[in-house]
């Protein structure tokens, strides 16, 4: 195997790493778009935090899921 064999594979290697970053970086962001799509504040904390991992007691009312319930009067 000569030197130019050599350089070819590693080119290669390297164009294979480039699309798998690509790729990768390609079908990962659309997950975090939906994930982070919408943020929503807790009323309790204050803290924000994604709309699919929050309780909401009341329209446009969302606390973290941690919170216990609050007792209706
Ligand atoms: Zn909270």
């Amino acid at each position: 195997m000569g030197l130019k064999n050599l350089l070819v594979i590693g080119l290669v290697v390297w164009v294979g790493l480039m699309l798998w970053r690509r790729w990768q970086a390609a079908t990962r962001r659309p997950r975090e778009d939906a994930y982070g799509g919408r943020m929503v504040r807790c009323e309790e904390c204050g803290v924000y935090l994604p709309a699919t991992e929050a309780v909401q007691r009341r329209p446009d009312h969302y606390t973290c899921a941690s919170h216990p319930p609050q007792p209706r009067a």
